[in-house]
């Protein structure tokens, strides 16, 4: 299977032509007959009954870990993504962090530090909900810190996941791609709807006059730390049904890919017997 969501390590991205509708031609092979909203319910349920096993088969292992990052504007929908891709997924195989304003605490320590803290365990799904990337993309945006200081994390991102990477986290990157207008609808039907009035504050507003400076700092990041131990996958997620379908596709097929095996029984399970 062709991977056309996967920026190679090095590739310059320009985000504003990259698709963010849902390119037929761009849906996965075996999935290439549910081209419609509706018709991606059925595939996407499926994906999820075998993520499920997978994740059972990933607890029972313990050998490794999987990470999975979201990043993207405001309204993207990365809380619809952990909801929907994880679907029927046992809880306790799961945790998703929630990346927010540093607190004390994390800002009087390396940017990393917190983010360190909170990988998954081996045989664990973590979610990051925002991650480290924050601290090259709203931070270099706003000027939170001197460039001379955040020039230098890429690289120190890049050596972060690698170290993950050789200790047995896998790491899949998803940026959730969205156009400008896109996100107006989504505000403002987050303004006219009174049970999503919680979801939306005046610096969701604020941050989108900045989106061309947001959209040059995704560039770098997907420039600079798309790497072969955590590769960086740009999603078209104008379409809800179409973004779910594409991420849990890759996670499924990423945990496919590493063979995983059942641990052998600590005893001869054919001499057990019960009363
Ligand atoms: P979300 O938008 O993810 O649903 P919030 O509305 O609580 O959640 O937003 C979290 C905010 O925290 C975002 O504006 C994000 O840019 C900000 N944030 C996250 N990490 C950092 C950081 N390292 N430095 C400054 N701001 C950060």
């Amino acid at each position: 299977m062709t991977l056309p969501f996967i920026v190679k390590p090095g590739e310059k991205i320009s985000l504003s032509g990259v698709d963010k509708d849902c390119n037929p031609e761009l849906i996965p092979d075996y999935t290439a007959a549910y081209r419609k909203k509706g018709e991606t319910k059925k595939p996407l349920k499926k994906l999820n009954k075998r993520l499920l096993k997978l994740q059972e088969l990933l607890y029972a292992e313990s050998e490794r870990a999987l990470l999975i990052i979201l990043q993207g504007m405001d309204t993207c929908g990365k809380d619809g993504t952990i909801r929907k891709v994880m679907a029927g997924i046992n809880v306790q195989g799961c945790d998703v962090v929630n990346f927010k304003v540093p607190s004390v605490d994390e800002i009087s320590r390396d940017f990393l530090w917190r983010a360190h803290r909170v990988v998954p365990r081996k045989g664990k799904i973590g979610i990051f909900n925002r991650s480290h990337y924050e601290d090259v993309l709203v931070v270099r945006v706003h000027d939170l810190v001197p460039e001379s200081i955040w020039k230098k994390r890429y690289q120190q991102i890049n050596d972060f996941e690698r170290m993950l990477a050789e200790n047995g986290t896998i790491i899949l990157k998803f940026f959730l791609h969205i156009s400008k207008d896109e996100q107006k609808e989504r505000l403002e039907s987050r303004i006219n709807d009174p049970t999503k009035h919680w979801k939306i504050t005046e610096a969701d507003i604020r941050e989108r006059s900045y989106w061309d400076d947001y959209m040059q700092a995704y560039e770098t990041v997907l420039h600079r730390c798309s790497t072969d131990w955590a590769p960086w996958y740009i999603i078209p997620a104008n379409k809800k049904w179409y973004r779910n379908l594409v991420i849990t596709e890759r996670i499924v097929e990423t945990l496919e890919n590493l063979d995983m095996k059942y641990p052998k029984p600590n005893s001869d399970v054919s001499t057990l017997y019960v009363d």
